[in-house]
């Protein structure tokens, strides 16, 4: 397959923002390409190589790209400097070169879609002293044999910015009118995909083996599942109520969620964003390979720093300590953790997931050997409202979040947010302000005091039907001189000149990011605005919906990703039940 196929539809791509029209350019693509060839056509209008999981990425630094692009044209690197300032995008400086240099045309060859994916795979995997000197050469040959068009994608796609804004579903969409011709069977697609979080291995199997073999795609040790996740409600009458009886009511650990994978004595630890983060927690690692008796198994819990002295639970920002990737050794003894299983997806072969969630906490709890550093969740059996409270109040004094309330008959639903799991936290108990999780879209420079880095940020809630980010709050307190510093270094690599394609604002920032970075918010209340996008004529013609006077907590959520920020439907909820009077807002 040749790769101007695929930069001709990326192409396409970049004109439209439309969900639909992005839907049958994908769909066409997929068409076009040779059946085996599928996975790497997947991973490439994503601009990556592999699944996440894999944890290898292409993320060439940009200095590096205006190397190789000055090696390639005889161009000073100073005068390409310049044109990046001016563009705003390196392959955008790629594509306007090679329109000028002539030269090139003389010797190249096209470019075929299997010499692209090995050359990024030599670029991302490639270690040792002459590393650097390879990923130029590497890039200058791709250079050499593109068109102008093919190497602006290229480009992007070495420095990890590609960026053509499709969400996974839009490519479940498109692969289900592909390969059957009816958008419908994207469930079955989507249920494959949360089972084993790789888009490629969807594509190839619908393609190759059809959709009787996407329905049998199983859970595999090794392979993160995606998480289940909960709903939330703000008392436990209403949770009795929505569970229909007995349920089990858990702890709620401020921590971080872990899927450990055991095979042998290998273990993986997935993250909740499905990043393999074993490194990080080698201590949870050996507990689990001599606490987890089945010989193969996926369990789930949250790991929580604790305090020695106490054994209290400590707060989730104690665990950022051990994301690092030197110094571990110092990281485990100073910051030691505890892992609390809730749950248990496979074991010695077996799919558990289908059982309903008493049976496999049944098992979970016959296969742990429980010992100082694993743990089950503490948990409540009852359907009593009072009791809830009351397990929620020594929850809260022993410095949880909350509870999670689960319904016992519920199988585990992989990647779903249902109410078989709902979430009672602090803020509506004590009358704290809500929190919420936002994504940052934009940003303002700051002055005085903010002035060389970022004084106030745009943040955004995610639109899941039509996988959009809307503006929700402009926000500048609650940040501290660290947490700007943080937070400029994070994003001052990202800016864009203009909004992403994913964003919808009518407000206008100084600088644009794309939708990654998640941070917690707390506000005192959802109110009606003229100006920002988020409900936008839900409630009101011509009015979206804010928070109002929104404060960063300090949380930077690198737990969630941006489709897992506060959506547009939980902003709409919240606004309701301000107006209801018992709102999880309101402030005491
Ligand atoms: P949230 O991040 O607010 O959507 O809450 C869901 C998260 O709570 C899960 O992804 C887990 O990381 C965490 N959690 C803590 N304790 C539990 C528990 N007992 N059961 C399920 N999830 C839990």
């Amino acid at each position: 397959m040749l790769f101007n196929v695929i930069s001709d539809a990326f192409m396409e791509m970049e004109a439209t923002s439309k969900r639909q029209e992005l839907t049958l350019i994908l769909s066409k693509l997929f068409n076009q390409t040779p059946k085996n060839d599928l996975r790497k056509v997947v991973y490439l209008t994503q601009g990556k190589i592999y699944p996440d999981y894999r944890g290898i990425e292409l993320g060439v630094a940009d200095k590096s790209v205006l190397k190789a692009l000055s090696i390639w044209s005889g161009v000073d690197i100073r005068q390409l400097e310049t044109m990046y300032h001016d563009l705003g995008d390196l392959g955008n400086v790629a594509e306007q070169r090679l329109s000028k240099n002539s030269q090139t045309t003389l010797f190249s060859q096209p470019l075929t879609l299997d010499h692209v994916y090995e050359t990024l795979e030599s670029i991302a995997t490639i270690k040792g002293s002459r590393s650097l000197e390879m990923k130029l050469r590497f890039i200058v040959n791709l250079l050499n044999n593109s068109s102008p068009c093919e190497s602006k994608y290229l480009i992007r796609t070495v420095t990890g910015r590609l960026r053509l804004g499709i969400a996974d579903y839009t490519i479940l969409d498109a692969l289900a009118i592909a390969f059957t011709k009816d958008k419908k069977n994207r469930i079955y697609l989507e249920r494959a995909y949360n089972v084993c979080s790789d888009l490629g291995e969807v594509a190839q199997t619908i393609a190759t083996r059809g959709l009787q073999a996407i329905k049998e795609i199983r859970i595999q040790v090794g392979r993160p599942v995606r998480p289940m996740l909960a709903e939330r409600l703000d008392s436990a009458k209403e949770i009795v109520v929505k569970m229909g009886g007995v349920c089990s009511a858990e702890h709620k650990l401020d921590g971080e969620r872990l899927q450990v994978h055991k095979n042998d004595n290998k273990i993986d630890i997935f993250s909740r964003r499905m990043e393999e983060i074993t490194a990080q927690y080698p201590d949870v690692a050996d507990s689990c390979r001599a606490g987890i008796r089945s010989k193969n198994a996926i369990v789930e819990g949250e790991v929580v720093a604790i305090n020695p002295e106490t054994g209290r639970y400590l707060a989730f920002q104690e665990l950022m300590h051990r994301r690092r990737k030197y110094g571990i050794k110092d990281a485990v003894k100073n910051y030691p953790v505890s892992f609390y299983c809730f749950d248990i997806l496979h074991s010695l072969g077996e799919d558990l997931t289908a059982y309903p969630y008493a049976k496999r906490r049944e098992i979970l709890e016959a296969n742990l050997i429980v010992d100082g550093k694993l743990h089950l969740v503490p948990r409540e059996l009852t359907d009593n409202p009072r009791k809830i409270d009351r397990f929620m109040r020594s929850a809260l004094a022993k410095g949880c979040e909350g509870l999670v309330i689960k319904d016992i008959e519920s199988p585990y639903r992989a990647g779903a947010r249902e109410f078989s799991w709902i979430k009672l936290k602090r803020e509506y108990r004590t009358g704290f302000k809500e929190t919420t999780d936002l994504v940052i879209i934009g940003a303002f420079y700051g002055k005085g005091r903010r002035v060389g880095k970022y004084g106030a940020f745009l943040l955004a809630a995610f639109d899941a039907v039509n996988d959009k980010f809307k503006t929700v709050c402009k926000i500048g307190t609650g940040f501290t001189d660290e947490d700007l510093d943080t937070l400029f270094a994070k994003l001052k690599v990202q800016a864009l000149p203009n909004p992403d394609r994913r964003v919808e604002s009518n407000m206008s920032a100084d600088v644009w990011f794309p939708p990654r970075i998640v941070i917690e918010i707390a506000a005192s209340e959802v109110t009606l605005s003229p100006i920002h996008t988020v409900a936008r004529n839900s409630i009101r013609q011509n009015a979206g919906l804010a928070l109002r006077f929104p404060k960063y907590t300090g949380r930077l959520r690198v737990d969630k990703s941006p489709e897992d920020s506060t959506t547009e439907d939980e902003i709409i909820e919240m606004y309701r039940s301000n107006l209801k009077g018992r709102s999880p807002l309101k402030q005491p």
